[in-house]
């Protein structure tokens, strides 16, 4: 077998993980199996870096940041190599350049355009163990280090395993694999045995943490293998694989909730073509990623009212420019909420079942929570509610699906 093991900050936060991180490699080895490392920084390195660099000045210059950011990950990857070699195997480390992962110049979030992972490939011909620096890459013309936005090095790891046709790509966290819900809101949580990737992409963007977005949309496109599974034991984790005729069978496979947005409102827009288009323009030339938009109809046929949901981080300059836009309409007036949480169920079972949403809403007002916005997906459902409710909608959604039963 060919195994890609991505081990995150956590798993080799210390030299005493680093270690344990390390036997364990070794332990994979003496099975014979050809192995590929790639890792992350060791935890709080790159946030470390972060605020270094933001005590100097408010916005640093992003390229200076991704040469900056690059260097948490080849500590980590020179260190484990190190490890590894002084048990008497063969480890090589590589930077993101050295092992061929070739990116656009967007630096910090830049997209992989090609992997030229030849080097790779050879070191595990010649029985060598790479230990690649995961979250960065290169420019095509060799000029400038880039990284791949936060939690990259998932990103890394699912490219290299889609390059060289590994069997599996294991990516190894501090969590047992991916659950229901956050165990830490559902003590009943479940750990999922196993997932498909449209489920766990839903689920990553709605703010489960455990592996990053892009890199499952990259696994997808590829049929990359994923399991997800814990650094600190032997339990199995959850597969992340492509959807088969099982999983049609349950409705809902998890419950997600996301503290990280805002509501911004505006009322007595001018109903007329044009307008959401005008706004909307403004909001993303400011790089502002817009999630729920709901309008809704004018009973008038003259003014209606648009509400949108941003990060929250993003909120006072989205409501900035809501308010610049409404003085030139001629609409009323701009408000942002900022204590509304969004959560949302998710299975691929959804699209063969019927009645799914008019149960999620009934158990939520069961519960008199009001909902705010509503959105779906093929695969979910997403609802808008007051923020200090989210741990008891989770909690009975969670029930009401029976989460917690196989
Ligand atoms: N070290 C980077 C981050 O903290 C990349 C990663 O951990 O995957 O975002
Ligand atoms: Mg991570």
């Amino acid at each position: 077998m060919l195994i890609v093991q991505k081990y995150g900050g956590t798993s080799v936060g210390n030299i005493d993980r680093i270690r344990a991180v390390a036997e364990r490699v070794v332990k994979r080895r003496e099975e014979r199996h050809g192995i590929v490392i790639v890792v992350s920084a060791m935890a709080g390195e790159t946030d470390r870096f972060i605020d270094i660099a933001g005590e100097l000045t408010g916005k640093p210059n992003e390229r200076d940041m991704d040469m900056l950011l690059s260097s948490g990950e080849i500590v980590s990857a020179s260190l484990l190599s190190i490890a590894i070699n002084s048990m008497g195997y063969n480890a090589i480390a590589l930077t993101g350049m050295q092992a061929g992962i070739i990116t656009n110049t967007s630096h910090t979030k830049a997209k992989i355009e090609d992997i030229r992972a030849g080097r790779v490939k050879e070191a595990v011909d010649s029985g060598y163990i790479p230990v690649i620096a995961g979250f960065q890459g290169i420019t095509e013309d060799f000029s400038d280090i880039t990284t791949l936005g936060r939690g990259g090095s998932d990103l890394t790891a699912v490219a290299i395993a889609s390059f060289l046709k590994a069997d599996i790509c294991e990516i190894y966290t501090d969590v047992d694999g991916v659950y229901t819900t956050d165990p830490g809101i559902v003590d009943k949580a479940r750990k999922l045995e196993k997932i498909s990737y449209d489920e766990m992409l839903e689920l990553a963007s709605l703010g489960a943490k455990v592996l990053q977005a892009r890199s499952v949309e990259f696994a997808k496109k590829y049929e990359v293998p994923i399991v997800v599974r814990s650094s600190f034991n032997y339990s199995p984790g959850t597969l992340v694989v492509k959807e088969d005729s099982d999983m049609e069978k349950v409705v809902v496979s998890g419950v997600a909730c996301d503290k990280n947005q805002a509501k911004i409102t505006i009322r007595d827009v001018p109903d007329r073509p044009g307008i959401a288009a005008g706004l909307f323009q403004s909001v993303a030339s400011n790089n502002i990623v817009v999630d729920m938009i709901v309008q809704n109809i004018s009973s008038d046929g003259k003014f209606t009212d648009i509400s949108f949901t941003v990060p929250k981080t993003d909120a006072k300059s989205a409501l900035n420019i809501t308010k610049q836009i409404t003085g030139e309409l001629g609409a009323g007036e701009a408000t942002v909420l900022e204590d509304i949480a969004k959560i949302s169920i998710v299975g691929v079972g959804m699209r063969t079942h019927s009645g799914v949403a008019a149960k999620m809403f009934k158990t939520l007002s069961d519960n008199s929570i009001n909902i705010m916005m509503i959105s779906t997906s093929e695969i979910k459902i997403s609802c808008i509610i007051s923020l200090k409710y989210t741990e008891l909608a989770v909690r009975v959604l969670h029930d009401i699906f029976e989460l917690e039963k196989e």
